[in-house]
Order: C-alpha cells, then sequence, then structure tokens
C-alpha cells in the first residue's frame, strides 16, 4: 500500500494547479455573477490534454488513470468549482459513455474531437419526471423506416447549450422498463434536436444546465450508443467512473475553503489575538483538515480499484457519499470561521458555500448513494 502520490502525478497537479490558478482565479466570480461560461479556458484545458483525461492516445487521450483524473478534478475544483463540474462532465460521462460503449466508428468520429476538446461534450440522462428513478426515462425513441425517432426531453443536462455532443437515453421498449432504454448520440444542428431552457442556479453558476428536446427527432441507425435496451445498464456503469470526480470535486472544494479559512485566521485579530489562537477555531480547522484527508484517501481508493479493472460501485459511491457530506460541513465552517466577511463575496468562502451543495445532488444525491451502498452490501 502506497500513499503517496507519483513524481508523474506530482506533475501532473502542479500544472492543473498553476493552469487554474492562473487561468481561472481571476475570473472566478465574474463568470459566477454572470453565469458565463467560460469557453476560452475549456479550450485551453483541451489543448492541456484535461478534456481527454482518462481516453487513450490513440483517440487524442492522455491516456491517465483515474487517479491522474482525480487529481485534475481535484485542482481545478480548488480553484473553481463550476469548471471543474464542466471538466467532470464531458470526461466521465459524455466521453465516457462513447467510449465505453461505442462502436469503433463512434470513438474515431467522435472521442477524438471531444477528447482535444475541438467539441464539448453533454450527457442527458435526468428528466423533469425522472430523477433519481432515471430509469423512468419517458424520451421515447421509435424506430420507423430505417430511423430512430425520438421525442420528449431532458433536465439539468450539463454543458447543454455549450456542447456539440450529447449522449442521451431513451426509451426503446416500455415493456422491457430498464433493459428497455437505449443511448444514442446527437449532434448540435440535428433537426428536430434543440436545448431549451438555461438553469438559474444557486451555484456553479458558470457551468451551463439546461434542457435538451427532441421533437420528431430522426436518427440513423449509426447514432445508436451501444446496445438497444443496454442504455440504462451502460448508464450505471458510466455512473461509478462519474461518482469518482463528484468525490474528487467535493475533496478539491472542501480544500479550497479550507485553504480560504485557514489563511483569514492568521490575519483575523479579535480581542488583541489572532483567531487562529482560539481552540475553537483550531478544532474546526482540524475537522476540516481530517475530513478532507478521510475523503481523499477514499476518492484514491476508488481510483485505484477502477484503474485495476474492479467493479467500484459501492466504493465510488461510498467515496461520493462521504466526500460530497464533509465538503457540506467544511464550506459552512469555512464560512464560520471567516464570520460575517464569508457572507460576502469579497472572499471565495461565500461562492465555495454555494457550489458545494450540488455535490450531494448531482450524478446521485447522499439518499441515493446510501441506498446503492446498502444494495451492495446486502448482496455480498
Ligand atoms: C447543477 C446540476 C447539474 C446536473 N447535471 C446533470 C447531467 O449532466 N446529466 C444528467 O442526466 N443529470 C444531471 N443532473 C441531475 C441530477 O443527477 C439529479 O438532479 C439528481 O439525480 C436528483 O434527481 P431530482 O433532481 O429529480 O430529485 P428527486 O429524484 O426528485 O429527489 C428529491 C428528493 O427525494 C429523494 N429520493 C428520491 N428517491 C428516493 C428513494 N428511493 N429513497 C430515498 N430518497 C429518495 C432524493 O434523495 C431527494 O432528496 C444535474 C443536476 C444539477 C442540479
Amino acid at each position: 500500500m502506497d500513499f503517496e502520490l507519483t513524481q508523474e502525478q506530482v506533475q501532473l497537479r502542479k500544472m492543473v494547479r498553476d493552469f487554474a490558478e492562473r487561468e481561472l482565479g481571476p475570473h472566478v466570480l465574474e463568470w459566477d455573477e454572470a453565469q458565463t461560461f467560460p469557453l476560452e479556458a475549456v479550450k485551453k484545458a483541451g489543448e492541456l490534454g484535461l478534456l481527454g483525461a482518462i481516453f487513450p492516445e490513440e483517440y487524442g487521450g492522455s491516456d491517465l488513470g483515474y487517479i491522474d483524473y482525480s487529481v485534475i478534478i481535484e485542482e481545478l475544483a480548488r480553484v473553481d468549482p463550476s469548471f471543474a463540474l464542466i471538466v467532470a462532465a464531458h470526461n466521465s460521462l459524455c466521453s465516457n459513455h462513447i467510449y465505453l460503449a461505442g462502436t469503433e466508428d463512434q470513438k474515431q468520429k467522435y472521442l477524438s474531437k471531444l477528447t482535444t476538446g475541438e467539441w464539448i461534450g453533454c450527457w442527458s440522462l435526468t428528466e423533469p419526471e425522472a430523477g433519481s428513478d432515471a430509469g423512468g426515462t419517458r424520451t421515447t425513441a421509435v424506430h420507423r423506416s430505417g430511423a430512430w425517432v425520438l421525442n420528449g426531453g431532458k433536465t439539468f443536462t450539463t454543458n447543454a447549450h455549450h456542447a456539440q455532443v450529447c449522449v442521451a437515453m431513451a426509451l426503446t421498449d416500455r415493456a422491457a422498463s430498464h433493459h428497455g432504454v437505449s443511448a444514442f448520440i446527437l449532434e448540435s444542428g440535428t433537426p428536430g434536436f434543440r436545448v431549451g431552457k438555461k438553469e438559474n442556479k444557486l451555484g456553479m453558476r458558470s457551468s451551463d444546465t439546461g434542457e435538451v428536446l427532441f421533437s420528431d427527432c430522426a436518427l440513423p441507425e449509426s447514432q445508436l450508443l451501444g446496445k438497444p435496451g443496454e442504455g440504462f445498464v451502460d448508464s450505471l456503469r458510466i455512473l461509478d467512473g462519474g461518482r469518482i470526480s463528484i468525490a474528487a470535486l467535493s475533496v478539491g472544494l472542501a480544500q479550497g475553503a479550507y485553504e480560504a479559512a485557514l489563511h483569514y485566521s492568521k490575519q483575523r485579530k479579535q480581542f488583541g489575538r489572532f483567531i487562529s489562537e482560539f481552540q475553537a477555531i483550531q478544532h474546526k480547522l482540524a475537522d476540516m483538515a481530517t475530513s478532507i484527508e478521510a475523503s481523499r484517501l477514499l476518492v484514491y481508493r476508488a481510483g485505484a480499484m477502477k484503474d485495476a479493472g474492479l467493479r467500484v460501485t459501492k466504493e465510488s459511491s461510498m467515496a461520493k457519499l462521504f466526500a460530497s457530506e464533509a465538503a457540506v460541513k467544511v464550506a459552512d465552517e469555512a464560512v464560520q470561521i471567516h464570520g460575517g466577511y464569508g457572507f460576502i463575496k469579497d472572499y471565495p468562502v461565500e461562492k465555495f458555500y454555494r457550489d458545494v451543495k450540488l455535490c450531494t445532488i448531482g450524478e446521485g444525491t447522499s439518499e441515493i448513494q446510501r441506498l446503492v451502498i446498502a444494495r451492495q452490501l446486502l448482496k455480498d
């Protein structure tokens, strides 16, 4: 058992940290206020290989493992969780679905453009009436005259308004229930396919979240992704990896909030002393640092198991559950340590506090993680 990052991973962390502090740091608040999607910075992340982190070089990827990928997401989230969310949805949801279930033609056509950031990807599973119960998809795809015709709509799709490629799940066989959902690849500009409302959010405001709508959208056979009826089952596999990235995002966000609170506690004086000298503040810092370390270990263990080709349904859910709930607590305490200034936008903890709530909701709520974990425990 080795608890140290490799030399390459340390260098990767430094490279991403430099990128995040240089390219994201100065703009975080402005992007958040205006809900600006940071397209230019996303393209630069593509040039650095961050948009194809976990894919082989033959598709233009960086051929990294899940620990490396976690380090990337962590470092981006430490500065801007919204940016980390954009990169996570692109990599571990859209691109990974194409990588895991796609034909060689589909991988050559789509993955090679997604890994470089030439195209941005989104992944649409959630519907207005099918959230936690994602298998209850109502969007339909009917096979008619050699084409799949999609009707319906998706909600809460990350990157929706900026994506050139969308992987969407639709019901192809109502009688087969969860085994009647299939996945499709859609390109922006396809007739009958459009994006709808852009959500105005509490946090993660520079990451775009929107509706994706289908109205008699006819797709050739070539756009079916994976086997018919396997779309939902494949989605669960995709989420096993995706949850590691949301857990890593939680760790990075918590790290950013903790560092800001630590720094502030050593600057702020009350009663003639730095507040870091008060034991009540020291205990908060100790608890924050400890929960971040514990979260990170869970993330890296799930990542190491994934890299070893093992099933990580339980471990990725445990990492996501623990890290996201720990991050909510850390962000809360970081604001508390700042007192009234934590409530003011001049300090970064205000944004961490808003952003963090998504971590216990996206890619399955905490309640659903507990359900997944318990199901795995009872199966063993
Ligand atoms: C910013 C943002 C980005 C997102 N990005 C994407 C994306 O890119 N692609 C995508 O497909 N989706 C995305 N989502 C959707 C996200 O995954 C869902 O919001 C989430 O799965 C919860 O679904 P819901 O919102 O419908 O809540 P609901 O399912 O309605 O849940 C409401 C409450 O009921 C609880 N609950 C539900 N069922 C159970 C149960 N069986 N047992 C116990 N409690 C239960 C939930 O835990 C929650 O507390 C995003 C959401 C947000 C907010």
